[in-house]
């Protein structure tokens, strides 16, 4: 034989296998440098492209051994069925990609494999039987031909459109339209690529068409996560991580680097880049960057690959030095050892926020176990507070009111008091304020928390008074910025009206607020309460920052003395005058002085030679349940509301 049969039909070119081979290597290449997890997703697709670079090869040779003379038969059957066996094999992988990415229940997904899978074999058994029985592909080297017969491929391929399209529509509620749209755009790009072909009779591109939803799936659903600026990868690719490793009982070391005004220096960044990974790459083995926002980078590395993790940070901490002092940086540097309670819902951002005041400027902070511990207390409490505000229960058991009888020193006798907020949660047990009533306020939940206590201190109030009890009135706590709201007002008022009490009977405490912009609102919220008859105290006065003229603005009623200026009055003569001076000038402009944290006889009498009106403290009486408050004060004719 002269001649292959290539010549005879002159269709074929290897540019198609060629392309597709290196478009395949190509993006495998790309995979592995983007799949920042490597999951069933990242394995399908590595499937999907070894088999379609397969299919390419053994159709090269295959072409190859067709063209060229005097080759066993058996030879040019057996590469042409190992292609078409890795085509067959890239249909089950996009049907077995789908099933993953829509997240179809488990046994819907095995039967769609199932499906996809005796299809295909059925398909390919078809098409080697075609060879044998003569109506598929067939080589006939007496007359230097070969016929393609049955097209087996290409039913396959419809079929695989069909099942894909099917579960693509069914479950379309699962997917982005514009992906949808994208996905199913690339198969008919397919078809129509296929027809072309045929149409020009040529058989060079067949295998380049299975790569085309690749590309697509690969850039609509899993396109770059690299931060073009640093390198770093974005923060959806850290969440995954974290719960990746969090499913597959690894264990990670996590280390945020937050850098000030890091986003705000643009030749940190460039300069960074590259000093950060080479810094890290010298140290750590596999370790990966992520930029979670601005100014906040998180290395992340596997326990299982640096077990040393202890000498790892500190080869860290050694090479990371030289760099920040050359950069100038001012950071805060935090270390933390995976923890399940954290990883499952990934935690670490607001782990860092909530340890880094802890840790020292341009300093190393490794997080402790007692900080855990810390922390995730403080996420239950904030998941509790969260399922309080959205009950929104005014009598919610978890709210608990105690009291502090104040001593009134003109008519000796506790007919005033303060509610003091504790809580009670399933999991924690009983709790002080110091434990949740930051937390509230830096997450905004204090209000709610706040109309519980007005609410339970009304009725008591309601009960007290319908005993016959001489309650003056019960002092609240609420935070400056819950005066801020701009249903303050109205949230007290229909409280105490709901609880059929006078308005006079609550007064409210609140402590200096040093915000500037808003004092004229807080002053008109205060003096519209004040024109029903409620009370205001100015709380903990002497801590921190006293603006006299501010203070002399706003109308309260009752200036508290805070604790500290008690001890201090105590000190020495002179604190003692300075003390008293101050009292003396709030008692001649007609406020009344109450002194907080009265512990022993000897502080009841430098607080009544200091102008006191009222006198709250341990010696009187620790914080008790609302409901003991009884066994102070005093009944007086009973007399109706
Ligand atoms: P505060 O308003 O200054 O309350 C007085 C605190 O001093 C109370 O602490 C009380 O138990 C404590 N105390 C009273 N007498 C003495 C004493 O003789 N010696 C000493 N060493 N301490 C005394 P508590 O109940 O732990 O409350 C702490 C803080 O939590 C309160 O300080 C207040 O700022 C806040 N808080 C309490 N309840 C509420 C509330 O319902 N709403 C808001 N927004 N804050 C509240
Ligand atoms: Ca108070
Ligand atoms: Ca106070």
């Amino acid at each position: 034989m002269s001649e292959g049969l290539l010549q005879k039909f002159g269709s074929f070119s290897p540019v198609g296998d060629l392309l597709t081979l290196i478009i395949c290597i190509l993006l495998m290449h790309l995979l592995i440098q983007t799949f920042i997890t490597k999951d069933s997703n990242f394995k399908a697709f590595c499937g999907m492209l070894g088999f379609v670079a397969l299919a390419a090869v053994f159709d090269l040779i295959f072409h190859t051994l067709l063209a060229s003379d005097n080759m066993p038969v058996f030879l040019i059957y057996a590469t042409r069925m190992i292609s078409r066996f890795c085509l067959f094999g890239t249909f089950i992988l996009y049907v077995y990609y789908f099933g993953n990415l829509l997240e179809l229940p488990k046994k819907t997904k095995k039967t769609f494999n199932a499906v996809s899978i005796l299809i295909s074999s059925l398909l390919l058994l078809g098409d080697i039987l075609g060879s044998v029985f003569g109506y598929g592909f067939t080589v006939d080297y007496s007359s230097h031909s070969y016929t393609g017969g049955f097209n087996f491929l290409a039913i396959g391929l419809l079929l695989n459109i069909c099942i894909l399209g099917f579960m693509l529509t069914r479950y379309k509620e699962r997917l982005v339209f514009q992906i949808l749209q994208g996905v199913m755009g690339s198969y008919v790009l397919c078809i129509i690529i296929h027809i072309i072909q045929g149409l020009h009779h040529q058989t060079s591109f067949t295998i380049s068409i299975f790569i085309l939803p690749i590309i697509a799936l690969m850039y609509l659903l899993h396109s770059n996560p690299y931060d073009t600026e640093t390198g770093a990868i974005h923060a959806s690719s850290f969440t995954k991580m974290i719960l990746d490793a969090h499913s597959k009982n690894r264990e990670l070391m996590i280390i945020s680097l937050h850098v000030q005004d890091f986003d705000k220096n643009a030749y940190l960044l460039r300069d960074m880049h590259s000093m950060v990974y080479n810094f890290y790459s010298k140290c750590v083995k596999k370790g990966t960057l992520f930029r979670l926002h601005g100014d906040r980078l998180v290395l992340v590395y596997r326990i299982d690959q640096n077990p040393n993790y202890e000498e790892t940070n500190r080869a860290l901490v050694e090479a990371f030095t030289p760099l920040y002092e050359k950069l100038k940086l001012k950071f805060k540097a935090v270390f933390v050892k995976s923890e399940s309670k954290l990883s499952e819902n990934n935690s670490y951002p607001d782990l860092f926020k909530y340890i880094e005041p802890k840790c020292e400027p341009n300093n190393f902070y490794t997080v402790t176990e007692d900080d855990i511990l810390n922390f995730t207390r403080r996420l239950y409490i904030i998941s509790e507070l969260r399922d309080i505000e959205e009950k929104m229960d005014l009598d919610d058991p978890r709210v608990i009111v105690y009291c502090q009888p104040v001593f009134n020193v003109s008519s000796g006798a506790y007919d005033t008091a303060e509610a003091l907020m504790r809580m009670e949660l399933p999991d924690t047990g009983f709790l002080f304020p110091d434990m949740f009533i930051p937390v509230a306020e830096q997450t905004d939940l204090i209000h709610p928390l706040s109309l519980i206590i007005l609410n339970k201190t009304c009725k008591v109030i309601h009960n007290m008074l319908e005993n016959g009890f001489h309650v003056h009135r019960i002092s609240i706590n609420f935070s400056i910025q819950e005066v801020r709201d701009e249903n303050f007002c109205r949230d007290i008022l229909r409280i105490i009206e709901q609880n059929n009490i006078p308005y006079e009977k609550v007064a409210i405490e609140l402590t200096e607020s040093r915000n500037t912009t808003d004092f004229n609102m807080v002053k008109a919220k205060i003096y519209e309460l004040k024109e029903k008859g409620i009370l205001f105290y100015l709380d903990d006065f002497g801590t921190g920052y006293s603006n006299f003229d501010r203070i002399m603005e706003l109308p309260f009623d009752i200036i508290k003395f805070d604790r500290s200026l008690v001890i201090e009055s105590g000190k020495d003569k002179t604190s003692e005058y300075m003390v008293h001076t101050f009292a003396d000038m709030f008692h001649k402009l007609n406020y009344r002085v109450l002194y907080e944290g009265v512990e022993d006889t000897a502080d009841e009498a430098r607080c009544i030679r200091m102008f006191a009106q009222y006198l709250q403290g341990y010696k009187y009486s620790k914080p008790i349940p609302i409901a003991q408050l009884e066994n102070f004060f005093s009944k007086v004719n009973i007399s109706p509301l």
